[in-house]
C-alpha cells in the first residue's frame, strides 16, 4: 500500500484538484492507496478567524460562514458533472448546518475553547475529504471515505493533540485487518483525529503531513508521498533564497533538522514515525509530477554536499541568566529546564559559555513572559542573594540553522558561517552546534534573516556565482557610461569572474529608482524615463538620506553605493553605509579630501566592518594611480616623492590655449573643455587648483603621510577676481582678464617652455627637513627636455619616487578626465569591492 497526502495549495482550486485526480488515477493502479488531503489553502485560518468573530459576539461571522459555504460549492460545481451534484452539494449543505449551529452556540456563549476550535476547525478537511472522494467516483475511481476521528486516537492537548502511537496502531491495523474493508482507494481528512472521550482534536497547524506519515506507518506501506506547489525539499526556503534548488536526496536526520528549524515544507513530527518503519518519504510537486522531488531516507547521500540546507525560524527570544554564582549552584542547569519544561515552554537552542558564569535558551518569543516568572520564581533565593542576575531577555531575534550530516567530517563549516555572517555586518547574538553535529546554529537579529540565508546559500550552494547589488548615485555623464557598461560585461563577470551585478538602485539629486529584481538596463534609456517617471523623494530636494535608509532597510548582501556625484551631502553618508557593512565607490572626492580625521575615520570603519571603500577615480580617472601606490606601499616600498600633472582638464585647456593666435579665447578653450565633459561642474575647482590639491592630498595620505589640505601650498594662475559670483559670471570674466593668460601663454612659449600645473608632494630627507613633508600645485614652465613635455589632449601623467624607483620613477601616464574612462574606472572598483 502506499500513501499520498495533498496540501492545501493542491486542493486550494478546482483546477489543482483536478490535477490531484490525475496524478491519483495514475498512482492507484499500481498498488492500494490512501489519500490524505489538508483543508482548502486558507480555509483553516478562516475556520479560526470564524470562532474568534463569533466568540466576540460579532454578527460579521454569518458573512463568513457564507463565504466558506460558497467557496466549497464552488468547487463541487467545477468538478462535478451536473448529474452529479445534487448528493455533494447537499453533503456540503448539511455540514454548513452543522458548522452553522456550532457556531451559533459560541455567538451565544461568547467562548471559544481550544476544543470548541479544534471542532471548528476540522470542517475544513471533512469538506475538502468529501468533495475530493465525490470528484474521484465522478472520474470512476472508487473510494472509501476514512474517518480520521476514529483511527488516529491522541491526548486532549486541542489544537496540538499528541499522537497515542500504540492505539492508533491498533485500530489502524484492525481496521484494515477487516476483509470487508479491502478496496483500492482511500480518502482520509488530515489533521483530524479524537481523544479517549471521542472529542475532535487537531494535530497541530500543517498537521495533515503527520497524519500521512501515521497511516503510511500504520499499514506499513511502501512509500509516503508528500504533495505540495514546490518541487520538492530545497536547499532554502524558496521565498527568501531565489537561487533555492530541490535536494534529490536527504536523510531522515537531515529532514528532521530543517523541518525543525522551520523548513515549513514538512511539518516536524511527520518524519519519525517513517524513518522507525523505513518507509521512504518523497516529496513531490502537484502542479509539476514530472520533475522527482525529494526523496528523505535513511543515508544522508555521499555526494560533495558538506551543508545540504538552510532554515530558520523567526520570532525567537533569548533568555539569558548570568551571574558570578552560577557555577557553585548545584542541578543548575536541570532546574532552569525543569522550570521551562513545567510551563511547557521547549527549548530550541541552547549556549552555554565555557566560563559557566551565563547559560542562553532561545525559546519562541509568545513564551517568553511565562518563562520569565518561572524562571525568576526558581531562582528567587539565588536572585536575591545576587548569585545570579535576574532573567535577561532579547526579542526580535531568529534562528538561523545550517544542515548536513556530512558536517561531521568537514571542519571549517562554522568558521565559514562565522566569516560569511561576519563580513557582512550580520550580528550574531548566540551561535550552538547539535553534539550530532548535523547542524549549527545561529541567533541572529530577526531583520537580517533573509540578508543571513541568501548569504549563506550563496556561500554554501551557489559556487556559480555571487549577486552583487549596486546603487548609484549621480547618474549624469559618468553614471550613464557605467550603467552602459555594466550592462555590456554582464555575461562575462558572470562567466569569469562568477558575479552577478544588478543595478538595484539609481538615484539624482531629485529621484530615486528601485527594484530590487534589478533595474532594467537593456536598452540605454530605459532606466532613464523610469527615473524621471518616479516621484519625487520625500525629503528636500537634494538630500540623499531617502536613498541611504531605503539600502539600509534592504538590508541585501554585498551592497554597494557608488557616488558619482560631487556632492557633500552625499559624501557625508558614507560613514553610515561603511558602518552596516555597505562597501562605497566614490568618484566624488570630497571626503578623501576632508579633514585627515575624517578620511581615516572611514578607512578604519571600512576595515572595521568589513567593506570595501575605494575611489580609484579620485586620481587620474581609470588610471591605476591609487591602487598601484597600494601595491607599492603593501609591499614595503617608501614614497619619496610624487611630481604629477594631475588634471586632465588643465592639461586639456593649456594644450588648446594658444596665447589667442588661432581666435580662441582662453575663456572659449576653457568652455570647450567644459561642454565636452572634462571639467568639474564649477570649472573653478579645476582652474582654481583645489581639484589637484584635493588629488595630491590624496595621494600623500594613501602614501601614509597625513596631511591636510591648508598645508598644500597653492600657486593659483587664476585671477582672484574670477572667483566671485556664479559660474556665468565666471566665464565674463575670464573673458575680462583675456590679457593676462596671453602674458602667462607668451613668456613660456617665449622660453620654448609649455605651460603645465604641476602637483608635487614630497617627504624630505636631507639634514635640514628631515622628515618634513611638502605639497604644491601651481604652474610650471615646463622644457621639451621634461617628462611633462609631451603631454597631449587631457592625458595625466604621474611620477613616483620611491625606494624601489629613486632615479627613474614608475611612471603612470594617459587619459585623466573623460566620462567612458571615468565610469570604467568606478566599475573596476565596483569589481574590486565584490570580489573583496
Ligand atoms: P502544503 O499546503 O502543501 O502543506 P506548505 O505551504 O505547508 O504546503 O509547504 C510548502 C511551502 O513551504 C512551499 O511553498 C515553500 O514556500 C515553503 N518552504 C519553506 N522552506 C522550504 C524548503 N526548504 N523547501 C521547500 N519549500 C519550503
Ligand atoms: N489545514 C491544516 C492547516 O492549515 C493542516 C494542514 O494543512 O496540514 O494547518
Ligand atoms: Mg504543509
Amino acid at each position: 500500500m502506499q500513501v499520498l497526502k495533498f496540501g492545501g495549495s493542491s486542493v486550494g482550486t478546482t483546477d489543482a484538484i483536478s490535477k490531484v485526480i490525475a496524478i491519483v488515477k495514475e498512482r492507484v493502479q499500481k498498488t492500494p492507496t490512501i489519500v490524505v488531503v489538508s483543508a482548502m489553502s486558507g480555509v483553516t485560518d478562516q475556520f479560526i478567524l470564524l470562532g474568534q468573530t463569533a466568540a466576540q459576539g460579532n454578527e460579521a461571522y454569518q458573512t463568513m460562514i457564507q463565504s466558506l459555504a460558497q467557496k466549497h460549492e464552488n468547487a463541487v460545481l467545477a468538478l462535478l458533472p451536473s448529474t452529479q451534484q445534487a448528493s455533494a452539494l447537499s453533503m456540503v449543505k448539511e455540514l454548513i448546518q452543522e458548522i452553522q449551529s456550532y457556531c451559533a452556540t459560541i455567538f451565544n456563549e461568547r467562548t471559544l475553547t481550544l476544543r470548541m476550535q479544534d471542532c471548528l476547525m476540522s470542517y475544513g478537511e471533512i469538506l475538502s475529504s468529501k468533495i475530493i472522494a465525490a470528484a474521484f467516483e465522478a472520474e470512476g475511481l472508487d473510494q472509501v471515505w476514512l474517518d480520521s476521528r476514529k483511527l488516529i486516537k491522541t491526548n486532549s492537548a486541542y489544537t496540538s493533540a499528541v499522537v497515542d502511537r500504540a492505539l492508533t496502531n491498533q485500530t489502524i491495523q484492525a481496521y484494515f485487518a477487516n476483509p470487508t474493508n479491502q478496496h483500492a482507494l482511500y480518502m482520509a481528512p488530515g489533521f483530524i483525529a479524537s481523544n479517549a472521550e471521542g472529542h475532535t482534536t487537531t494535530l497541530g497547524r500543517g498537521g495533515s503531513d503527520y497524519s500521512g506519515a501515521i497511516y503510511a506507518a500504520s499499514i506499513n506501506a511502501s512509500i509516503l508521498e508528500i504533495w505540495t506547489d514546490v518541487s520538492g525539499m530545497m536547499t532554502a526556503d524558496p521565498r527568501m533564497v531565489q537561487n533555492a534548488k530541490a535536494i534529490p536526496n536527504i536523510s531522515y536526520h537531515e529532514a528532521m533538522e530543517l523541518s525543525h528549524f522551520g523548513a515549513k515544507i514538512i511539518y516536524p513530527p511527520t518524519i519519525l514515525p517513517v524513518m522507525h518503519a523505513r518507509i521512504p518519504l518523497w516529496i513531490k510537486n502537484t502542479f509539476e509530477p514530472a520533475h522527482p522531488g525529494t526523496c528523505i531516507e535513511n543515508e544522508s547521500p555521499k555526494d560533495s554536499n558538506v551543508i545540504r540546507g538552510i532554515s530558520s525560524i523567526k520570532d525567537i527570544c533569548l533568555l539569558s541568566l548570568e551571574g558570578a554564582g552560577m557555577a557553585a549552584i548545584p542541578g543548575f542547569t536541570k532546574r532552569l529546564f525543569d522550570a521551562l519544561a513545567k510551563k511547557q515552554i521547549s527549548i530550541i537552542i541552547i549556549t552555554q559559555s565555557s566560563s559557566e558564569h551565563s547559560i542562553s535558551v532561545g525559546v519562541s518569543v509568545q513564551d517568553t513572559h511565562l518563562a520569565k516568572i518561572a524562571v525568576d520564581a526558581e531562582f528567587e533565593e539565588e536572585i536575591n542573594l545576587q548569585l545570579l542576575e535576574p532573567l535577561i531577555i532579547e526579542k526580535e531575534l531568529s534562528i538561523i540553522a545550517l544542515v548536513g550530516e556530512q558536517m561531521r567530517n568537514h571542519p571549517g563549516v562554522s568558521g565559514k558561517m562565522f566569516s560569511v555572517l561576519g563580513n557582512n555586518g550580520i550580528n550574531i547574538r548566540a551561535i550552538a552546534q547539535g553534539s550530532s553535529e548535523k547542524n549549527i546554529t545561529a541567533v541572529v537579529e530577526a531583520q537580517d534573516v533573509p540578508k543571513a540565508v541568501t548569504l549563506l546559500h550563496e556561500a554554501f550552494f551557489e559556487t556559480g556565482y555571487k549577486q552583487v547589488h549596486v546603487y548609484i548615485a549621480g547618474v549624469g555623464n559618468v553614471g550613464g557610461k557605467l550603467i552602459e557598461q555594466i550592462k555590456k560585461q554582464a555575461d562575462y563577470l558572470q562567466k569569469h569572474l562568477r558575479l552577478q551585478v544588478n543595478i538595484v538602485g539609481i538615484a539624482n539629486s531629485k529621484k530615486q529608482l528601485i527594484n530590487l529584481a534589478g533595474i532594467d538596463a537593456s536598452h540605454a534609456h530605459d532606466w532613464s524615463d523610469q527615473l524621471s517617471a518616479a516621484s519625487s523623494r520625500n525629503t528636500h530636494a537634494g538630500t540623499i538620506q531617502d536613498f541611504v535608509n531605503a539600502i539600509l532597510e534592504h538590508n541585501l548582501p554585498n551592497s554597494i553605493f557608488v557616488d558619482i556625484t560631487a556632492n557633500v551631502t552625499v559624501a557625508d553618508t558614507y560613514a553610515q553605509l561603511l558602518s552596516h557593512s555597505v562597501s562605497v565607490v566614490a568618484c566624488n572626492k570630497i571626503a578623501c579630501s576632508s579633514a585627515y580625521t575624517h578620511y581615516a575615520k572611514l578607512k578604519a570603519l571600512a576595515s572595521k566592518h568589513h567593506a570595501s571603500f575605494l575611489f580609484e577615480t579620485n586620481v587620474g580617472a581609470s588610471l591605476p594611480v591609487i591602487s598601484t601606490l597600494n601595491d607599492l606601499i603593501q609591499s614595503g616600498d617608501q614614497v619619496h616623492k610624487i611630481e604629477a600633472v594631475l588634471s586632465g582638464t588643465l592639461n586639456f585647456v593649456f594644450n588648446n590655449y594658444e596665447g589667442g593666435k588661432d581666435g580662441k579665447s582662453f575663456a572659449q578653450v576653457v568652455k570647450q573643455a567644459q561642454d565636452e565633459g572634462y571639467t568639474e561642474p564649477d570649472p573653478r575647482l579645476d582652474l582654481g587648483g583645489t581639484d589637484v590639491m584635493r588629488k595630491i592630498l590624496i595621494l600623500a595620505r594613501e602614501a601614509g603621510h597625513p596631511l591636510e589640505m591648508e598645508s598644500i601650498k597653492n600657486e593659483s594662475f587664476l585671477p582672484a577676481s574670477c572667483f566671485n559670483g556664479s559660474v556665468a559670471d565666471f566665464y565674463t570674466e575670464l573673458e575680462k582678464q583675456e590679457p593676462h593668460f596671453k602674458q602667462l601663454y607668451d613668456v613660456s612659449a617665449a622660453a620654448g617652455c609649455k605651460l603645465k600645473f604641476i602637483a608635487k608632494f614630497e617627504s624630505h630627507a636631507n639634514e635640514k627637513m628631515n622628515g618634513m613633508v611638502t605639497a604644491k600645485v601651481g604652474l610650471q614652465h615646463i622644457q621639451p627636455s621634461s617628462d611633462f613635455y609631451h603631454l597631449y589632449g587631457k592625458d595625466n601623467l604621474v611620477l613616483f619616487y620611491t625606494n624601489r624607483y629613486p632615479e627613474l620613477p614608475l611612471v603612470i601616464k594617459g587619459a585623466g578626465a573623460g566620462a567612458d574612462v571615468t565610469a570604467s574606472g568606478v566599475f573596476a572598483d565596483i569589481i574590486r569591492a565584490a570580489r573583496a
